[in-house]
């Protein structure tokens, strides 16, 4: 077990070859006679997600990518562990997510997002829905690490019309409460009172997404991020204020007290939380009972205003690329 999930890790070309024998298999490895060889009862599918989004000054661009795809990585893992016979089928990794955290500060254009609409990004996944469902698939989670409330809205529709098209489950993990649950509890338990004061209502980019990616890949945190300034709140409005200044850096809290200690309890916390939720999806429980992070979002006017700038904005992009179009027939 562990050494196929080592073999993943490693994106081993040996690995993965035979279906009948290999519990985690690359999905752009195989042929479709191995494909066709798949038990549909007994596969989940992996649909890891990505997202070039502004991480401020000290951040790669990549940081919710990332995350995604080592989460992915040991979700995979944790499924064969705990399925035995079953099979991990891992799509490669699909760099589109919608609404980057510019946007809270009203901002659509800023160096390091390259965002889809939200209508787009539903079409995608609702397309692969389609995709896998008329294959005979039935057991698929999206792995998208991303908070924002129209894109974590859009997966969880692509699901649900995935559930009542071919009645199968296609979860995406990060829209559930009980798993971004697994992020905050940790930090909640883990930071002192004063790192609390200090970091605010961080939102993006603060002492938590730092101290994540000096756990995970320390190489692409910049030196810098020990010298940041405080950008931050002591409530969510106040967040919102501080982003939207004329010279925000695309940050919020307090990067200079980030740990890689944090990092990895804030990342085994809500990795095992999202293993949790997964298998007891696979283990037949109704996805359905779990919080949907989207329905939170959407009581707060702060994020129904965000919302309704989103829309607007999808709506107009739609309407210049069908000008565009209908200009050129
Ligand atoms: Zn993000």
């Amino acid at each position: 077990m562990l050494r196929r999930a080592l073999c993943f890790a490693l994106l081993s070309l040996a690995c993965g070859r035979s279906p009948a024998g290999a519990q985690i298999v690359r999905v752009a490895d195989l042929n479709t006679t191995q494909i066709r060889a798949l038990d549909r009862t007994k596969t989940v599918v992996f649909l890891p997600g990505g997202m070039l989004e502004e991480h401020g000054p000290y951040l790669p661009a990549f940081t919710d990518g990332i995350l995604s795809e080592r989460l992915t990585g040991e979700l995979a893992g944790a499924a064969v562990a705990k399925k035995p016979g079953w099979t991990a089928l891992v799509f490669p990794q699909m760099p589109a997510g919608s609404s980057g955290s510019n946007e809270l500060g009203g901002r659509f254009v800023f160096p390091g997002t390259y965002a889809v609409r939200p209508s787009t990004l539903r079409a995608m996944y609702m397309d692969l829905a389609s995709e896998l469902g008329d294959q005979g698939f039935r057991w698929i989670m999206v792995v998208h690490v991303h908070g924002a409330p129209l894109h974590i809205r859009a997966l969880d529709q692509a699901g649900d019309f995935f559930h009542d098209t071919y009645g199968g489950r296609m979860v995406n993990l990060w829209g559930l409460v009980p798993v971004l649950s697994g992020w905050g509890n940790a930090m909640g338990a883990a930071m002192t009172a004063a790192e609390k004061k200090e970091d605010g209502v961080s939102l993006h980019g603060g002492m938590d997404e730092h101290s994540l990616m000096l756990h995970l890949k320390p190489e692409l945190v910049s030196a810098g991020y020990k010298q940041a300034p405080v950008v931050t709140g002591q409530t969510m409005a106040e967040s919102f204020t501080a982003a939207k200044a004329a010279d925000w850096q695309g940050y919020l809290g307090s990067p200079r007290l980030a740990t890689a200690a944090l990092g990895k309890k804030i990342w085994d916390s809500f990795a095992a939380a999202a293993a949790e939720h997964m298998l007891a999806v696979l283990n037949g429980a109704d996805p359905a009972q779990f919080q949907r992070y989207a329905d939170l979002l959407e009581k707060n006017p702060l994020y129904q205003e965000w919302i309704k700038a989103t829309t607007a904005h999808d709506e107009a992009l739609d309407a210049k690329e069908r000008a565009w179009l209908t200009r050129r027939r």
